[in-house]
């Protein structure tokens, strides 16, 4: 049995999908603060789910959870605030939630002896990129609290193990895109901030807004490393067995190691919608770097993983998702 937090999210849900597809009991753990009750009921049509209502920032809540279900032997942990902007303006909600509510997960799981933990990183704990593409040992100074929770995470992982031999896998994300490719379940924020949602979004009066196209890059539009959901997922799983089967704790970076222009993401979103969409330009947006590229090396050897999925098959999908979400 797995217990995954943050299971009614957008990356967390396609794990669980992909994992009661082969079999396994999972219990998801979840707010709904940001995930949507709707995506459970879906999720249950597909396997053995069992969905607990609760919040990490209380630990009575969530010791419940091993209390009830001894066979929890691992813990797949994507709970967390993950808005840039808002870590910006409200610092304290992030630390609180992230940092505070990650110490009680961990205060649960070595209470009940259960010790492998993959997490859901971020690209953000490298900060401003100092060289492209970005592997693992780039320094680490992120610029928002969002990218300090996260890293502050990581490195009470780190002292976890030296100590009580809690065995993580840190899976630093880039930027997840696409969607189930049933559509079954897809990226689902409100209010959405990201980038394909929202071109695929925009209608006659409600144009896609592209921020900023004065960048130092190919076209003057940020570069990002677009990593699809069903791709990130199969990390997951990936890491899953590879602390089974003893591995020690670590951290890899998820992306393909290709970038993509706003511009380009927006012609294949035009393409794929078969009809142009209407944009409008305005200046940059705060705390974002012009490139951020993976250097993906590390995963592909050491967890034995591969992207399967361009940038197509996201925006495909995503779209695909798009029209049955409308309804
Ligand atoms: N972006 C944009 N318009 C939007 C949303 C995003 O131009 O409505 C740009 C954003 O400035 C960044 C890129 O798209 O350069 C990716 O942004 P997103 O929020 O999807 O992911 P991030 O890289 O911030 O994690």
């Amino acid at each position: 049995m797995i217990l995954v937090t943050g299971g009614a999210g957008y990356i967390g849900s396609h794990f669980v999908l992909s994992v009661l597809g082969k079999g396994e009991n999972v219990v998801v753990f979840d707010s709904l603060e940001t995930g949507h009750i709707e995506t459970i009921e879906t999720l249950k049509k597909y396997g053995n789910l069992k969905f607990i209502h609760g919040n990490l920032k209380n630990l009575d809540e969530i010791r419940g959870v091993f209390l009830v279900n001894k066979a929890i032997k691992a813990v797949v942990h994507f709970a967390a605030y993950s808005q840039v902007a808002e870590s910006m303006k409200n610092p304290q909600k992030y630390y609180y939630n992230n940092v505070y509510g990650t110490l009680n997960l961990l205060n649960a799981m070595l209470e009940f002896g259960v010790k492998k933990l993959v997490f859901s990183s971020t690209a953000a704990v490298y900060g401003e990129p100092e060289y492209t593409p970005i592997d693992e040992k780039h320094p680490q100074n992120p610029i928002n609290p969002y990218g300090n929770s996260k890293l502050m995470i990581e490195r009470i992982l780190d002292d976890y193990d030296k100590a009580y031999g809690l065995k993580s896998v840190r899976l630093r994300y880039f930027n997840a895109a696409g969607a189930d490719s049933k559509a079954r379940i897809g990226e689902w924020h409100e209010p959405e901030t990201h980038l394909i949602p929202n071109i695929l979004k925009a209608e006659k009066d409600k144009s896609f807004k592209m921020f900023g196209t004065d960048y130092d890059t190919k076209d003057g539009t940020c570069v990002r490393d677009y990593i699809n959901v069903e791709d990130l997922t199969e990390a997951h799983i990936k890491a899953l067995k590879y602390l089974m089967e003893g591995g020690t704790t670590s951290c890899f970076n998820l992306g393909t190691s290709n970038g993509s222009s706003v511009k380009e993401v927006f012609k294949v979103c035009e393409e794929i919608k078969g009809e142009s969409i209407p944009v409008e330009v305005l200046p940059r947006r705060n705390g974002d770097p012009a490139i951020l590229v993976a250097d993906n090396k590390k995963a592909l050897e050491l967890l034995d993983w591969k992207p399967e999925k361009d940038l197509k098959d996201s925006i495909r999908t995503a779209y695909n998702w798009e029209k049955v979400n409308k309804h």
